[in-house]
């Protein structure tokens, strides 16, 4: 599905205390019932103006109706997840305006947005879930019998996985790594500093493969000095940013030419693993493998050195007094239940990868209206939404005024 903020504007301060009325209902029912509805949400005008919201919303497909044998009742939509987003980012002065989609990954999208000020932002949403699963039953039903509910378990864990990427762009980003600057975070979003800089997968040549190869290889070396693995490590997920510097003739002479330096900017953390990990060394070794291959087919560089290689950098870590930010992030009050979850959830993601991770990122697109429900997957519930005509008609180019709502 596709951020459209169109609707936000429409939205009445009780339609707003209803959605999110919904949304905290679903902490303790699947499918919210009308009369948990109206409870949580207070309206001063009573019940029908709880029921005219309802419909308004339904109508947007911020919530959905879902008929069971036992009662009828609502779910919130990851549509409804992200209008409750971007209003606490509005609230907040961080997002005034939503521009345009610059990409859309499997497991999230990006938008470019901006604050009051006007200064651009990433917005990073994760859609876990967005694709169907049909292979690899043991992680589906472990997530399964994980929590109850297919909807809200695929939302829980966007939201943790917008959580751990948080968590861990603070604490590389504290430690000196280069990362996007993390802004804030909310529910199953990140907001970030804008990188103007393109992917190394669209990069076709560079001054010096071996340095741009050295510089990424002392990268991963790096991160399982503080006892991590990044478990995403390629052309993707690698940004490299363009540095400039003005020839400076009085020093250099009249010949001096204008330097330009590249520095890797690394992103996508939700994978991350510690060297503790069972599997650290699987990780540790296709991170490597996955920078390799590409240099030598992109830059036809190929290292002399082999290696590295997982055992020696196991004995890095926590070397010179390097702060383990594996151990840091777990202590941040993520429980080693909800670091499974997500692993599970995401190594099903991964699954449905083509080899190598190639293609895990397409380009924008405009009718992609194929994900457009988030999660019926095979699952008998009968969805009332056949009237949210919210997504999809691509008018991406539009920006669209999100922080001018009056509630
Ligand atoms: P996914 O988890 O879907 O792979 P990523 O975090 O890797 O999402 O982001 C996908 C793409 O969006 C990146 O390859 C990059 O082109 C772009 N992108 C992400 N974050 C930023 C940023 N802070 N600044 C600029 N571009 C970004
Ligand atoms: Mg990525």
């Amino acid at each position: 599905m596709k951020l459209d903020t169109k609707a936000m504007r429409h939205l009445t301060a009780e339609d707003w205390r209803v959605l999110a009325a919904v949304e905290t209902g679903t902490k303790t029912h699947e499918l919210v019932p009308t009369t948990i509805i109206e409870r949580l949400s207070r309206l001063r005008g009573g019940v029908s103006g709880v029921h005219r919201s309802i419909s308004a919303l339904a109508k947007t497909g911020l919530i959905g109706r879902i008929k069971e044998a036992k009662y009828d009742g609502y779910r919130l939509t990851y549509g409804g997840m992200d209008y409750l987003a971007l209003h606490t980012y509005a609230a907040q002065d961080a997002v005034y305006s939503v521009g345009n989609r610059i990409g859309v990954g499997k497991e999230s999208d990006i938008m470019v947005v901006a604050d009051n000020a006007g200064v651009q932002r990433v917005l990073k949403i994760h859609r876990l879930g967005r694709i169907s699963f049909r292979t690899v039953r043991a992680n589906r039903d472990y997530l399964r019998k994980s929590r109850q509910g297919q909807g809200g378990t695929w939302m829980y864990l966007s939201r943790l996985a917008a959580m751990k990427e948080y968590a861990f762009m603070k604490a590389l980003r504290d430690e000196g790594f280069v990362v996007p600057e993390p802004i804030a975070q909310n529910r199953h979003t990140i907001l970030m500093a804008l990188v103007d800089a393109f992917p190394l997968r669209q990069i076709s040549e560079v001054g010096d493969p071996a340095a741009l190869y050295a510089e990424l290889i002392g990268i991963i070396l790096r991160l399982a000095k503080h006892g991590l693995i990044h478990g995403d490590f390629n052309e993707f997920n690698i940004l490299l940013k363009e540095e400039r510097t003005p020839a400076n003739e009085a020093e250099d002479g009249p010949d001096a030419e204008e330097q330009i330096r590249v520095t890797p900017v690394l992103i996508d953390f939700p994978q991350m693993v510690s060297t503790e990990h069972p599997n650290a060394e699987f990780y540790f070794d296709r991170d490597v493998a996955c920078i390799k291959r590409f240099f030598e087919r992109r830059f036809h560089f190929v290292s002399t050195a082999p290696g590295p290689f997982f055992k020696d950098a196991k004995k890095t870590v926590g070397a010179n007094g390097a702060r383990r930010l594996d151990a840091a992030v777990e202590a941040s009050g993520f429980t080693k239940k909800m670091l499974k979850d997500l692993e599970a959830a995401i190594r099903e993601q991964q699954a449905q990868r083509p080899e190598g991770g190639e293609g895990e990122y397409s380009e924008p697109d405009d009718d992609d209206d194929d994900d457009e429900e988030e999660e019926d997957d095979d699952d008998d519930q009968e969805q009332d939404d056949d009237e949210h005509g919210q997504n999809g008609n691509g008018a991406e180019d539009i920006e669209q005024t999100v922080g001018d709502h009056s509630s």
